[in-house]
């Protein structure tokens, strides 16, 4: 186990040292093709979009497949002289393996692809086939998710994603939707303000009264609360000395029981009747929020079913503990999965806070733990 731990961190510091922003991950991509290669995994693929794909055979070839899904981008490192150490160095600090995307989600990805071939080194097989899913563009939609469950030509029983859940089990998190909410007024001279409509005002009254009343969104009884949080904001002029026409807020929610009609009526009801759009802000610029009463959906795999009862007891005999079941606060690429049918757990030695951090990293030790979970599972489930 030692010595697969060693060889584990040393491929998760080469893939940090493998800058891959989305729609530049095909380098990490051939990086990693090339170890499964090197790990004689029984086969291995690149498909269109970009995905990276290893399989291993199991014991018994005709079981649906578990399916081991990372993805390959990260988002930007930002500022570098914000961090301890060069951001794609992946130096050794402390025990732990600092750089962007150590957490989320190279150091997990590591561990699912050296648990695959620690099994392998023992000269055993997994009890059915075991398919490593390393898929492209996670941190601006998911078109690799997506891309990967509409071309399934094989049966999967469980997806287990490497999104940070510190040792523990993560069994869904909430939808999310952005929307943008523009304020319309009327643009004067700044001199005679008095003479124009300042939609300022009127978002300053929009975002008192959300902040008091986003209580009334409703609650899931797994996933918790419906969160709306406004993040950027923008008005029409650059001009320093004009009012703007119009000023905008994009309003980023996290819910598994409203609807984009429900968020309209609510964010309309507090507008009140000031001219008004409200936009979905992952469409054309300008496209109308659906009025669909379609839940927002995330991934909400239930605690007692089979898969994750099976997969706990493999996960908790492997480390020699017990994993506590809990939710994630961010979205993943497991939603794309649930119009499929598709069963989905988190489980992953980074931390939740570590993701997307100035001086991300990743504890080795955990990483340890991790492998002899994922070894487990891949015996047992
Ligand atoms: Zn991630």
């Amino acid at each position: 186990m030692e010595k697969l731990l060693s060889d584990c961190v040393n491929f998760a510091r080469r893939l940090v040292q493998t800058p891959s922003m989305p729609h530049e991950e095909r380098p990490l991509a051939d990086l990693i093709a090339a170890e499964l290669h090197a790990l004689q995994f029984d086969e291995v693929w690149l498909d269109e979009i970009g995905n990276v794909n290893g399989r291993l055979y199991g014991q018994d070839r005709s079981l649906p497949a578990l399916v081991l899904n990372s993805h390959l981008d990260h988002v930007d490192p930002g500022d570098p002289t914000l961090w301890p150490t060069p951001p794609f160095a992946a130096e050794i600090v402390d025990g732990r393996i600092v750089g962007r995307g150590t957490a989320d989600i190279k150091g997990p990805l590591a561990v699912q692809v050296y648990a695959m071939a620690g099994l392998k080194r023992e000269g055993e097989r997994p009890l059915r086939d075991v398919v490593f899913s390393g898929v492209v563009q996670e941190e601006i939609g998911g078109a690799g998710a997506q891309f990967w469950v509409e071309h399934l030509d094989y049966d999967v029983a469980l997806v287990v994603l490497g999104e940070p859940s510190d040792n523990n089990i993560a069994l869904g998190h909430r939808g999310i939707l952005q929307m943008w909410l523009k304020l319309h007024g009327r643009s004067v001279h700044a001199s005679v303000a008095e003479k124009g409509r300042n939609p300022n005002y009127k978002l300053a009254d929009f975002l008192l009264a959300l902040r008091e009343q986003k209580s009334r969104l409703g609650v899931h009884p797994r996933l918790g609360a419906t969160s709306i949080a406004p993040t950027i904001v923008e008005v029409d002029t650059k001009s320093p000395n004009v009012t703007p026409a119009w000023t905008r807020v994009l309003l980023d929610v996290r819910t598994a029981v409203e609807s984009p009609r429900s968020l309209k009526t609510f964010v309309s009801e507090l507008v009140g009747d000031w001219p008004h759009e409200i936009t979905d802000a992952w469409c054309a610029p300008g496209t109308p929020l659906a009025d669909s009463d379609e839940r927002i959906y995330g991934f909400d795999t239930p605690p007692e079913s089979e898969e994750v009862v099976k997969a706990k007891a493999a996960i908790d005999a492997g480390m020699g503990r017990v994993a506590e079941l809990f939710n994630y606060q961010f979205a993943t690429d497991g939603r794309h999965f649930v119009p499929y049918g598709i069963p989905i757990i988190g489980y992953s030695p980074a931390e939740e806070d570590q993701a997307h951090i100035a001086g991300e990293s990743i504890s080795i030790a955990k990483m340890g733990e991790a492998l002899r979970g994922y070894v487990q599972l891949l015996r047992e489930f």
